[in-house]
C-alpha cells in the first residue's frame, strides 16, 4: 500500500472514537478522482486509479496500516446541545503522512453505519457526494482553507431518501477532524484528563507555535479564534454561505468542513439563507461572523475546567480572549475588501467605501461575483460592464466617483491594480444552478457537465472566455433556491 499511515488519533483516550470498519458495497465504480491531491498523499496517478484503490475508497478493502474508526463528538445544532453525535456515516481510515511531510486524515463518507448512526443508514447519495467534491475543491482553488476531496465512487447500491438514488462514497481529506463539538463531547462527560489530552493533541497537530502557552487551553482558544476569524472573513469576501455552522461543523484547524447545504450568493442579499431547515436565518450570510464567535464561546466553555478552579475568574478570562474575535475578523475582512476594490494602502474609511457599494448591490440585487469582477473594467476606465448589473445608475455613478477619488492618491499602474483585483475576485464560483445541472446529468449517467464545471472551477481567477456561460448568474427564479442537508 503506497499510503503511509500513522494513526495518532487512535492513541487518544478511547471514549473519543469507536473502531468500526466500512461496510462493503456491491459494485464499486469510479465517479471522480483527484490526482493532484493524490500526489500530495504520496500516490502516483496510476496507483490512485488502480482497482485496489477503488476497493479501498469504496470501503471494500482495508489498506495495510489503516485503523478505521468513527469519531465521537457532540455539538450545538441550531443552538441546541446534542451530547452525542459522532460520525454516523463516515469512517476515518487513518492519517496519512504525505509527500510534503504533512499529516492528513483520510475519511470515507457514506461508508455505512457506525455506533453513532442514530437510526440513519450511514450512506450518502451521489448528489451530495459530487456536491461536496465540487464545492470543496472549488474553495481550495479560491484559496480558502478547506477539507478536500480525493475521490468519489459509486457503490452500485441505492440509497433511499425521498426517492431511490444512486449511492456513493466520498473520500474526504482533512488536516484533522477535530471540531468544537469534540471538545464539547469530552467536557460534557466531565473527563478532565481526556480533555487535557485532547488540548495538547490539538495544539501539537495544528498550532505547534502555541504549545508553550502557560495555560494550553487558552493557547488553543486563541489559535482557533484566529483561524476561524480569518476563515469566515474569506467566506464573506467570496459570498459563501456555509449553511450549517453547528459546533460539530466548526473545525479547530480553521478549515471549511461539511459541505451539506452551503452555497455561493448570486444576487447580493446579506440576509440570504439557502438551507431549507434554517427558517430563522441563524446561518444567514451576514450572520456568519457572529455565529463563528458563538461557536468559539462554546469552545471556551468546554475548555473552562482546564483554565482555573474559580468559575467567575475563568469566565472573565475567557470572555476577554473572545473579545479579540471582532477586531481580528474586521482586519481580515477589510484587507480582503481592499484587494477587491484595488486599494493598495490601508486607509481609514476603506471598509465604509466597500459597505456603501454593498448597500447599493443589496437594493439592486446585483450579482455579488460579477460586480467585483467587472469593477476591474472600471479601473481601466470602462464603467459599462459594471453598469449593466445595476438599476440605480445614479447611486452607482456616485459611488464610482468616490472610489476613483480614493484611487487617485495611490500611485500605481492600472495593470498592477487590475492584477490585484483579478486575484481577489474570481470570475467563477460554483453557482448553484450549475452545480444542480451537473448533478442531475451525473444521476442520468452523464459526467460531462460535472467534469467541465470541475475543470473550470480549478482556475477560478482566470477568465476562460470559452466557459463564459458558467460565469453567468441564474435567472430570478433562483432567488428562492434552497439546499438540503447532504445526507
Ligand atoms: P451534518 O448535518 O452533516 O453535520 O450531520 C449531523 C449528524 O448526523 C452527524 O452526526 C452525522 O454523522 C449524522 N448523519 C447525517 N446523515 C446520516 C446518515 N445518512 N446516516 C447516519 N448518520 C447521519
Ligand atoms: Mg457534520
Amino acid at each position: 500500500m503506497p499510503l503511509r499511515f500513522d494513526n495518532s488519533y487512535s492513541r487518544l483516550p478511547s471514549r473519543l472514537f469507536s473502531s468500526v470498519e466500512p461496510t462493503p458495497v456491491d459494485a464499486p465504480a469510479w465517479l471522480a478522482v483527484n490526482p493532484t491531491l493524490g500526489a500530495l498523499l504520496g500516490l502516483s496517478e496510476e496507483e490512485l486509479r488502480s482497482s485496489e484503490m477503488l476497493a479501498v475508497l469504496a470501503g471494500n478493502m482495508i489498506p495495510r496500516g489503516a485503523e478505521p474508526i468513527a469519531l465521537a463528538y457532540a455539538g450545538h445544532q441550531f443552538g441546541n446541545f446534542v451530547p452525542r453525535l459522532g460520525d454516523g456515516r463516515a469512517v476515518l481510515l487513518g492519517e496519512v503522512l504525505g509527500a510534503d511531510g504533512a499529516r492528513r486524515d483520510v475519511q470515507l463518507k457514506g461508508s455505512g453505519p457506525t455506533p453513532y448512526s442514530r437510526g440513519g443508514d450511514g450512506r450518502a447519495a451521489l448528489g451530495p457526494v459530487l456536491r461536496e467534491l465540487l464545492l470543496s475543491e472549488a474553495m481550495h482553488a479560491l484559496g480558502v482553507p478547506t477539507t478536500r476531496s480525493l475521490a468519489a465512487v459509486l457503490t452500485g447500491e441505492r440509497v433511499y431518501r425521498e426517492t431511490a438514488l444512486p449511492g456513493a462514497v466520498l473520500t474526504r481529506v482533512a488536516s484533522s477532524h477535530l471540531r468544537v463539538g469534540t471538545f464539547e463531547y469530552v467536557a460534557a462527560q466531565r473527563d478532565e484528563a481526556a480533555l487535557a489530552a485532547l488540548v495538547s493533541y490539538a495544539l501539537e497537530r495544528h498550532y505547534p507555535d502555541h504549545t508553550d502557552s502557560e495555560v494550553p487551553a487558552i493557547g488553543l482558544l486563541e489559535a482557533t479564534l484566529e483561524a476561524q476569524a480569518t476563515l469566515v472573513a474569506k467566506w464573506l469576501a467570496l459570498g459563501f454561505v456555509h449553511g450549517v455552522m453547528n459546533t460539530d461543523n466548526c473545525a479547530i484547524s480553521g478549515e471549511t468542513i461539511d459541505y451539506g447545504p452551503c452555497a455561493f450568493l448570486d444576487a447580493y442579499d446579506p440576509a440570504r439563507t439557502f438551507s431549507s431547515i434554517d427558517r430563522g436565518g441563524r446561518y444567514a450570510f451576514a450572520n456568519q461572523p457572529r455565529i463563528a464567535l458563538w461557536n468559539l464561546a462554546r469552545l471556551a466553555e468546554a475548555l473552562a475546567p482546564l483554565v482555573g478552579p474559580r468559575a467567575q475568574k475563568t469566565a472573565e478570562l475567557l470572555e476577554e480572549r473572545l473579545e479579540a474575535f471582532q477586531p481580528r475578523f474586521d482586519a481580515a475582512y477589510a484587507g480582503l475588501m481592499r484587494d477587491k476594490l484595488g486599494l493598495l494602502e490601508q486607509r481609514e474609511g476603506d471598509l465604509d467605501l466597500a459597505r456603501r457599494l454593498l448597500s447599493i448591490m443589496a437594493s439592486d440585487r446585483a450579482d455579488y461575483t460579477l460586480v467585483f469582477r467587472r469593477l476591474i473594467h472600471s479601473v481601466e476606465g470602462d464603467d459599462s460592464p459594471i453598469g449593466e448589473l445595476f438599476a440605480s445608475q445614479d447611486r452607482l455613478a456616485e459611488w464610482l466617483a468616490a472610489w476613483r477619488l480614493r484611487l487617485q492618491d495611490e500611485p500605481t499602474t492600472t495593470a498592477e491594480r487590475a492584477a490585484r483585483m483579478r486575484s481577489a475576485s474570481p470570475a467563477f464560483i460554483a453557482r448553484n444552478h450549475r452545480v444542480e445541472e451537473a448533478i442531475a446529468a451525473a444521476t442520468r449517467g452523464d459526467l460531462g457537465p460535472f467534469e467541465r464545471l470541475r475543470t473550470v472551477l480549478a482556475r477560478p481567477y482566470e477568465d476562460q472566455p470559452e466557459h463564459a456561460d458558467l460565469a453567468a448568474p441564474p435567472g430570478e427564479e433562483q432567488w428562492k433556491y434552497k439546499t438540503f442537508c447532504g445526507t
